[in-house]
């Protein structure tokens, strides 16, 4: 991830360095480089030319011609502006005054849902937490068995229609075959059952879908999660921004996962995400292994694209 544009924007940087004043022209040729290595690297054109006027807004100022080193300082003002548009501040996440605290995952069929879910629930349990997952994905038939494979190897139970909870705990099936319902029933068994957080897992399709939508929509009118996480596989590039403003519209979300970052993606969608949608990166999922999951820390991330 991001290797290409951390190249490109290192050659950038390296041709102005040794230069004791930079000229309008060296600006211009700058920006005009940091452009197109963002462009190539799949990122949003709204975020590119956000991200350029805010470069050059700080670079023609006199911020960078008072400083001793120019060239510094224009990578200072790109790492800073990198940072605010990969989110800012680390976001954690926030938990209900009142437990259960409610989590809902939501993405397209493969964004890597249950699977987040799944480690999702293993770093809370790690922390001490108590949680539960809830299969609300009764789209695809194999999904409830899904999630509860993942949930046995993450050692967190699985809420799911007619067969209650797993772990032999049954609970009466009134649930079954509606989402809305399983996701309502999940919860008041949480609260029941004392999991201090739930991880409900709703369904997905290929592509953006008015039904699938409508019913995220009602899960989340059901539940009032706390948080709603989007769930996007950072390989989809472009796709990722029309798909995160479907997600924001037709559900509305707190949060940003990013999944897949161990791919070989340019990195657009990290980039362009939180820009369109104003919402942070709060996860970064790294493999298929239960533990190949981080908080994510744009200000990592930002001195990874610059190093
Ligand atoms: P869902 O349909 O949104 O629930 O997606 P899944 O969790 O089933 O994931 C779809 C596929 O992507 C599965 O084969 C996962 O093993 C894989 N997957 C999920 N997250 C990651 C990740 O971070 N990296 C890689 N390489 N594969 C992932």
């Amino acid at each position: 991830m991001f290797a290409t544009l951390s190249d490109r924007l290192t050659a950038t940087f390296k041709s102005l360095r040794g230069k004791g004043r930079l000229s309008e022209a060296d600006v211009d040729a700058t920006i005009r480089e940091i452009r197109r290595a963002l462009l190539d690297a799949d990122v949003a054109l709204p975020v590119v030319k956000q991200f350029t006027a805010r470069i050059r807004e700080r670079t023609v100022g006199t911020e960078v011609s008072q400083a001793l080193n120019p060239a510094q300082q224009v990578v200072k003002i790109v790492n800073e502006e990198l940072i605010g548009i990969l989110g800012g501040e680390t976001r954690r996440l926030r938990f209900a005054k009142n437990p259960p605290t409610v989590i809902m995952l939501a993405g397209l069929q493969g964004a890597g849902k249950t699977t987040l879910a799944g480690k999702l629930g293993r770093w809370l349990r790690e922390q001490g937490h108590t949680p539960l997952l809830v299969a609300s994905d009764l789209q695809r038939p194999n999904a409830v068995t899904q999630l509860e494979v993942v949930g046995e190897r993450a050692g967190v139970p699985v809420f799911a229609p007619e067969r209650g909870v797993s772990e032999g705990q049954g609970v009466s099936g009134t649930s079954q075959g509606d989402p809305v319902q399983v996701a309502r029933d999940g919860v008041a068994f949480a609260r029941d059952k004392h999991h201090d957080v739930v991880i409900i897992d709703t369904a997905g399709r290929l592509g953006v879908d008015g039904e699938l939508m409508q019913q995220a929509a009602d899960i989340k009118a059901a539940t009032s999660p706390d948080e709603v996480l989007f769930v996007v596989d950072a390989m989809i590039g472009q796709d990722a921004v029309t798909t995160a403003m479907a997600f924001m519209e037709g559900v509305g979300f707190t949060g940003v996962v990013l999944s897949k970052l161990d791919g070989d993606a340019r990195g657009g969608a990290a980039l362009s995400v939180v820009g369109v949608t104003g919402q942070p990166v709060m996860f970064a999922s790294t493999g298929e292994k239960l533990e190949e999951f981080e908080l994510f820390h744009p200000d990592r991330m930002a001195s990874r694209i610059l190093d």
